[in-house]
């Protein structure tokens, strides 16, 4: 199976990733959580074939913070 951005070509099963490219989102195959933005210190996975579909990078993960500042994180999220 392959790993690559459609996008921009970047191999991310060797850690490549573009700056800027949606698809790649800013990491390779994989990216610290992406609700507290790495907070916690969970790292996600991310979804090859999602990514390639959406052409947006899709990742598989949770975060680890307790609920209550989870809750938190994702309201500063969405009012972003
Ligand atoms: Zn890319
Ligand atoms: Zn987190």
């Amino acid at each position: 199976m392959t790993a690559r951005c459609t996008a921009c070509g970047a191999d991310w099963k060797q850690g490549a990733f573009t700056p800027g490219c949606a698809q790649c989102g800013g990491s390779a195959m994989q990216a610290p959580c992406l609700i507290c933005g790495g907070r916690c210190g969970a790292l996600w996975e991310r979804s090859v074939d999602d990514s390639q579909d959406a052409d947006l990078a899709h990742w598989h993960g949770n975060c680890r913070l307790p609920k209550e500042e989870r809750d938190r994180e994702l309201r500063k999220r969405s009012t972003r």
